[in-house]
């Protein structure tokens, strides 16, 4: 058992950083404000090989291993969570599906470039009224001849309207359940039948794109069936055991960006004609809020550290990620207490923080999925 970072690892983070510290900070506050995506950033990161760790060097990765792309997530995480994102819509999600599920043509023609981020990736499965019950989704596929007729409406997709590539489940023999559910690549923006809206009422992630997708009478070709057909809970749930992670890690990533504002604000803040920071109720705060952090980083290695020896570890994943989401959420909303009024308002770094935060509870399953998840386990209903 390794504790410490070694050598790559301490350079990927501080690579990471001073990415996170130069290239998003400066911009960051006013674009969450103007809720603006900036595809050069996700291109830049691309380019410096963030989404690359998790893919072999044959499809333009490097082959670092999901703890070494996770260190890098939480850099950029700490500055903006919406910029976190991208590693999981590039390659965590879409790349390492493609990667195990994909013909060698998909491999070659997909994952580069969603490594290098010149393609933006995205992957469709929730629906108005299908949400942690996955199988219940609505969207249906029917082979015709060479290609499937796809009709339904996903939403709440993640880099919906940008996407060049996305994974798309929809049930091919909807009286099977689970067995009857199918991955499909499609390539929206080349595609006809295809149209996306996006969410703007979001609570955070303002610099993230989200959206509806709507499929209607969407062609698409026999060949970009992934797996077999049936396949698609599994190739679904696989996916969701990588990019729980990435949102652990993103969860981890936030709050010690607000642990560190909150550092900084104590210490300059006075009052009592004493800075903050003397105070013991926030010591106590600011103490408690690193514990947390580091306890939620260690699940969150342990995890990932056991995904790159090649051990089924979803238990382990789902721990993280509930206990990193919940941590996110109590951390940055003690910040908010730190901040007192100023806490309050958008000009200081720690209210997106609070908003950014409430996402992790949701995504790649509710915290109460998680827990569902893991009380499975203990209940021996899963091994
Ligand atoms: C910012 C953002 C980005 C997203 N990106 C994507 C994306 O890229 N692709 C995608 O497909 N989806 C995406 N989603 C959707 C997300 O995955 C779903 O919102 C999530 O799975 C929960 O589904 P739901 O919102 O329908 O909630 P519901 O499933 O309706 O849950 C409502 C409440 O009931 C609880 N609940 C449900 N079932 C159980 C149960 N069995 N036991 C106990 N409690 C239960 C939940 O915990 C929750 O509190 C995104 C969502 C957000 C907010």
């Amino acid at each position: 058992m390794e504790f410490e970072l070694n050598e790559e690892q301490q350079e990927l983070k501080k690579l990471a950083r001073d990415f996170a510290e130069k290239e998003i900070a400066p911009i960051v506050e006013k674009d969450e404000a103007e809720h603006k995506f900036r595809p050069e950033i996700m291109r830049k990161m691309g380019e410096l090989g963030f989404f690359g760790g998790v893919i072999p060097e044959e499809y333009g990765g490097t082959n670092m291993g999901m703890l070494a792309t996770l260190i890098m997530n939480e850099e950029i995480a700490r500055v903006s969570a919406s910029y976190g994102l991208p590693f999981n819509m590039q390659t965590i999600g879409p790349g390492l599906v493609l990667l195990k599920w994909g013909s060698d043509d998909h491999k070659k023609k997909y994952i580069p470039k969603l490594v290098s981020g010149e393609s933006a990736g995205c992957f469709a499965i929730t629906e108005p009224n299908s949400g942690s019950d996955v199988v219940s989704m609505k969207s249906r596929a029917e082979k015709k001849g060479d290609h499937y007729v796809l009709n339904g409406t996903k939403t709440w997709i993640s880099n919906a309207q940008i996407a060049d590539v996305a994974i798309v489940f929809a049930h091919t023999n909807a009286s099977l359940k689970h067995k009857g559910m199918s991955a499909f690549i499609v390539e929206p923006k080349k595609t006809k039948g295809v149209s996306t809206t996006p969410i703007e009422t979001k609570l955070g992630l303002h610099c993230a794109p989200t959206g509806e997708m709507i499929f209607e009478d969407t062609e698409i070709p026999k060949e970009n069936l992934l797996g077999k057909e049936g396949d698609g809970f599994k190739i679904c749930m696989t996916m969701l055991d990588n990019t729980r992670l990435s949102c652990a890690i993103r969860a981890v990533g936030v709050a010690q960006g607000a642990l560190d504002a909150s550092i900084k604000y104590a210490q300059e803040r006075e009052q009592f004609g004493k800075k903050i920071a003397e105070f013991e109720m926030i010591q106590d705060e600011l103490a408690q809020m690193y514990i947390d952090i580091q306890a939620a980083r260690l699940l969150v290695y342990k995890a990932a550290a056991l995904k790159d020896k090649g051990v089924r570890c979803s238990l382990e994943v789902s721990t993280a990620k509930y206990f990193a989401a919940e941590t996110a959420v109590k951390v940055t909303n003690e910040a908010v207490k730190i901040f007192g009024s100023y806490g309050f308002s958008s000009e200081y770094p720690v209210e997106r923080r609070l908003r950014d935060a409430k996402s992790f509870q949701i995504v790649e399953g509710t915290s109460n999925i998680q827990k569902v998840i893991i009380s499975s386990y203990l209940l021996g209903k899963r091994k």
